[in-house]
């Protein structure tokens, strides 16, 4: 192994041509693969056209005949653009996209050949889907599932070098109606928030019809050289890297952050985009981060359902295009141990079909009052959520960040700024019945003009807070790079959902009992606020001082998945989904388990590709290197110079402590696995794995390799050093 090492290193050094990428505008290929409605004008009837039109706005229903048509209109503009084969695209809870192909080619009975794609193939297939996580859900009831076309997101064409795949957006459920992937309790929390959220906006304006939810992700990741990947089996199978040493330059000097795109970097860059703007994702900015090799790119946000197919879409492209490029992108939430992890904000806000940001403070009173509505309710909703929230974003992966010093912690609070801080707390003071007199104080604060500008110098010194106020939406910053938005969508939408429904109740009984609607309004809110401050935030919350405060406040800081996946199942949470239509108890059991078996199946991987690297490359390269020393140490006493050997003795004790060590650790953590690996309950065995293998092996063996690095002479290592993957392009 040690020579793919060198050979990647060597043809880096050779190979220092950039590919080039034709320089065109983006307007010119925005949406250019994407089925849009004005594509939809061009191929379908007037019929199709406008069922499809009704379909996507409405949720209005389709019949098999108009279905055909719109099928027929689909391949033909598919067929235009040299597209062969077709397959239903979905989200399965694998947390990757997953495709079945299938030609158009088909032979009729008297054995024709023709191209065909029919309404029937347009609106369902069955995938053999019993190799896609159910949490038991197929086992128990069928064993079928199918997919069903969700025509609310647009068909696009999938370009690979292998050729062009017309992709028919979605969703996943098993026989018995179970839904198997993220897009379907999406789309219902979707519409619980809408309606929720229209009853509440009509207080405010009667011609809201519509309300829906908006996401911008902004995506973390790391590209390193693909040859240097190859010879690093952690980064194949685990998309970690589980051993290395920090390098002596690590992101102290921050000079990456503001330094210019490395050249290679910035072609796969151009590339991707380009892909992606082909296939209609808007993406704007792209930047380095902080840590060396890490940059993030970011759309214009969109409406929910749209941005999470696009951030999903998203991560597939950047993986195929690096390959390209002869480079690999680094997804998992800490692929380097010491170096920033990655994450992905999820900006969230709600629009009206009247063209307002119910999270955009007001120009006038009434829209003040609005803008505090909305905010103060989403504040609550997430101080009494904060579990299932947390629990919305749990993984293996994003555990090595959560809690970690430079992300935000496992504790869910809300960073609001100052300026609205005090406006809560002028609200809160209030007692009760003083509202009649005083109410236009605080609605008459220039929430408007003054919010940006204080919020633009807090929170730019605030990176610290899971969930932030930005202005005009909330940040959800404590989502890992790799996850599907869907997962934090989901519990946001439906605890707002939630939250609303509760609000437009106490609201009425006010009203009923005789208040002004204005007065109700601002009654509630100050109770609200008194009910859930207490997962306010301001202050630095890496800092030890809030993990003490947080636990004074009661707030809930739960480090691991395993114990944090809790929340999804609890009393309270099944109450809460299925009130609002979004899951069933027995689909949040099955995604509870299937959350599970991932964690378990990830620190098992790592935890075998840790024992391999160990027994077949890391004590090898140093029983060799030990050797060299005996013979060195053997041979200076020969020519009679063994009062000169100390330091060659000091080094070979050191490296003789780490073999021994590192053997013996190995042996137990294999043992250890052995014992988790007999247990039937999927819960424990994922608490056992976490704190029998994950937490008492995984640093220890850690610390004696990276030491070993540190001693073995370098031309016999076997691992690319961090140095060499996070600073040579
Ligand atoms: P930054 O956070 O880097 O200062 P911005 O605040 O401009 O940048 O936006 C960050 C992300 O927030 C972008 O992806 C943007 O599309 C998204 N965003 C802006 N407004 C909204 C909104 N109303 N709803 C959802 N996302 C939004
Ligand atoms: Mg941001």
């Amino acid at each position: 192994m040690s020579s793919l090492r060198f050979k990647a290193l060597e043809s880096i050094a050779q190979s220092k041509e950039t590919p080039l990428v034709g320089t065109t505008k983006i307007t010119a290929l925005f949406g250019e693969n994407v089925f849009t409605l004005q594509k939809a004008r061009a191929f379908l009837s007037d019929e199709g056209y406008k069922s499809l039109v009704a379909s996507i706005k409405g949720g209005k229903k389709i019949d098999r005949q108009v279905a055909n048509q719109i099928a027929a209109g689909i391949r033909q503009w598919a067929e235009s653009k040299g597209v062969t084969h077709f397959t239903h695209w979905f989200q399965p809870l694998t947390g990757t996209s997953a495709e079945k192909h299938d030609s158009f080619f088909t032979l009729k009975g008297d054995g024709t050949a023709i191209e065909e794609f029919d309404g029937a193939a347009l609106i369902q297939q069955e995938p053999d889907a019993s190799s896609f996580p159910s949490g038991g859900i197929r086992a128990t009831f069928e064993a079928r599932g199918y997919t069903a076309w969700d025509p609310s997101s647009p068909a696009f064409i999938l370009e690979v070098s292998q050729g062009k795949t017309l992709c028919i957006p979605t969703i996943f459920v098993s026989y018995t109606g179970e839904t198997l992937d993220y897009k379907a309790p999406l789309l219902k929390s979707l519409e619980a928030l809408n309606k929720s959220a229209v009853e509440v906006a009509n207080y405010f304006d009667k011609n809201v019809n519509r309300v829906s939810a908006t996401l911008g992700w902004e995506q973390e990741y790391f590209v390193i050289d693909e040859g240097m990947f190859n010879a690093r089996p952690d980064l194949v199978l685990s998309g970690r890297t589980v051993f290395g040493h920090a390098p002596a330059k690590g992101q102290q000097l921050e000079d990456h952050y503001f330094g210019s795109i490395p050249e290679r970097v910035y072609a796969y860059m151009r590339d991707f985009e380009n892909e992606c703007y082909k296939l209609g994702i808007p993406l704007r900015t792209r930047h380095n981060e902080v840590a060396p090799a890490q940059f993030e790119c970011a759309p214009i946000f969109e409406e929910v359902s749209v941005a999470v197919d696009h951030n999903t879409l998203l991560m597939d492209i950047m993986d195929r295009v690096a390959r390209r490029h002869k480079l690999r992108v680094l997804l998992h939430e800490k692929p380097f141990a010491g170096i920033n992890g990655s994450g992905k904000h999820n900006n969230w806000s709600m629009s009206t079909d009247t063209g307002v940001n119910l999270l955009a403070p007001g120009k006038t009173p009434k829209t003040n009052l609005m803008f505090l509505t909305f905010f103060v309710n989403t504040i609550k909703a997430v101080y009494d959520y904060s579990d299932v929230l947390r629990a919305s974003i749990a993984s293996a992966g994003n555990d090595h960040r959560l809690g970690a010093n430079e992300a935000p912690p496992a504790i869910i609070s809300v960073f609001v700024g100052q300026y609205l801080f005090n406006v809560l707390n002028e609200i809160k003071e209030r007692v009760g019945d003083k509202f009649d007199e005083q109410d236009e104080a605080i609605l008459k604060l220039d929430l408007h003009r003054s919010i940006p500008e204080l919020l633009l110098d807090n929170t730019d010194r605030n990176r610290t807070s899971p969930f932030a106020f930005t202005g005009n939406k909330f940040e959800f910053r404590a989502v890992g790079s790799t996850a599907n938005c869907a997962n934090p969508m989901i519990v946001l939408n439906t605890i707002l959902a939630d939250t609303l429904k509760k609000f437009k109740k106490d609201v009425d009984a006010l009203i009923e009992k005789g208040e002004k609607k204005e007065i109700a309004i601002m009654h509630v809110i100050r109770e609200y606020i008194v009910a859930s401050d207490k997962v306010l935030f301001e202050g630095d919350g890496y800092s030890e001082a809030w993990e003490k405060e947080a636990e004074k406040r009661g707030l809930p800081n739960v480090k691991a998945t395993p114990l944090a996946l809790d929340a999804l199942v609890t009393e309270k949470a099944k109450h809460l989904f299925e009130k609002n239509d979004v899951l069933t108890h027995i689909e949040l059991e099955a995604r509870h388990e299937i959350e599970l078996e991932k964690y378990i199946k990830r620190v098992q991987i790592e935890a075998r590709i840790m024992g391999e690297l160990c027994t077949s490359h890391i004590l090898p390269a140093a029983v060799k290197y030990q050797n060299v020393l005996i013979n060195n140490i053997k041979g200076m006493k020969d020519l009679g110079l063994e009062d000169q050997t100390s330091n060659q003795k000091q080094i070979l004790v050191k490296i003789s402590e780490h073999i021994n060590k590192l053997s013996d650790l190995v042996e137990k953590m294999i043992e250890a696995r052995k014992v988790c690996n007999a247990m039937d309950n999927t819960r424990t065995k994922a608490i056992a794995y976490e704190s029998q293998v994950k937490g008492p092996y995984f640093d220890a063996i850690r610390y004696s390799v990276d030491k070993l690095e540190l001693l073995v002479d370098d031309s016999y290592w076997p691992l690319p050093k961090y140095r060499e993957m996070l600073f040579i392009r």
